[in-house]
């Protein structure tokens, strides 16, 4: 990521969101914004962040948005278009996400409408959305092709989504509403991606790995650090060839 550019990331107050902020701003030099979105910009779970913002008052801008709340999706992208104006906004990290630990019979239709709500309605909304500022920074970037820096969506998928790979280690990881969400957002991914085609904004769904973080719990193979990492040099490197893929943090396919 060469080029002026800026991104937003939501899910931004914790976990991989934070790291995400961290590391983009702290290693990018060539950053305008960051717009850090979280539910509670003001409650205790988004001190880190906070302090993150008064370190970096130019760059990070944090703003409410709850991804499972439509309005707050708006009045976000209305903060946003008037940040950005026709540079338009070129990066979009969809990170947010619920998970439940249940299996099929364990599972309720309020944890299932919960991951779906979240994992791929707030996903959804979140594209429409932004999409007009998307398509202004892929205007003023003014060169052919697609990537990070130019016009993207990352949505951030799991390993856990691939219907190929669910037999292994099942047992170990019964999540059923949130397998079930992912899989579909990997669905919306794809077809966001051919869409958006057209307007050279590239579509790609990321995993992290199996990350240390409240989700990922205490036994995850990576520390978040390490994860994110990872993750900026794969979309750092993504092209017009990568839209529509599941790729993993090391830039390996996922089989759907
Ligand atoms: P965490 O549980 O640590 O953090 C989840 C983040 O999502 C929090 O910031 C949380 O905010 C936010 N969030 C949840 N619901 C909403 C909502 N309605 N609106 C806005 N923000 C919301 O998760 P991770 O950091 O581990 O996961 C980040 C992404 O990586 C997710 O998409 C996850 O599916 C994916 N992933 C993670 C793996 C891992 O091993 N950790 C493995 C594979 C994929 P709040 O503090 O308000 O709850």
């Amino acid at each position: 990521m060469s080029a002026a550019y800026s991104v937003l990331i939501t899910g931004a107050n914790r976990g991989i969101g934070l790291e995400l902020v961290r590391q983009i701003t702290q290693t990018h030099r060539e950053l305008t914004k960051v717009f850090a979105c979280c539910r509670d910009p003001h409650g205790a779970k988004a001190q880190e962040l906070r302090a993150l913002a008064e370190k970096y008052p130019d760059i990070i801008m944090v703003l409410q948005m709850d991804v499972a709340d439509p309005k707050s999706i708006h009045q976000a992208a209305v903060q946003v278009g008037s940040v950005v104006g026709n540079a338009g906004l070129n990066l979009i990290i969809n990170n947010a996400a619920v998970m439940f630990r249940c299996s099929v019979l364990e599972s309720t239709a309020e944890q299932l409408t919960s991951c779906f709500n979240t994992n791929v309605v707030g996903i959804l909304l979140v594209i429409q959305e932004f999409l007009p500022y998307l398509r202004a920074a892929a205007k003023a970037h003014g060169k052919a092709g697609m990537s990070c820096c130019k016009a993207a969506v990352i949505n951030v998928s799991t390993l856990g989504s691939s219907i190929q790979l669910t037999n292994d280690r099942y047992d170990e990881f019964k999540l059923v509403p949130y397998r079930t969400s992912k899989a579909a957002l990997n669905m919306l991914s794809m077809c966001a991606s051919l869409e958006l085609q057209k307007d050279e904004v590239l579509c790609v769904l990321l995993h992290p790995g199996w990350v240390r973080t409240d989700m990922g719990g205490p036994n995850g193979e990576m520390d978040v650090k390490e994860s994110v990492e990872a993750m900026l040099k794969v979309m750092k490197s993504m092209n017009e060839k990568d839209t529509g893929a599941l790729l993993d943090y090391r830039g390996r396919n996922i089989p759907w």
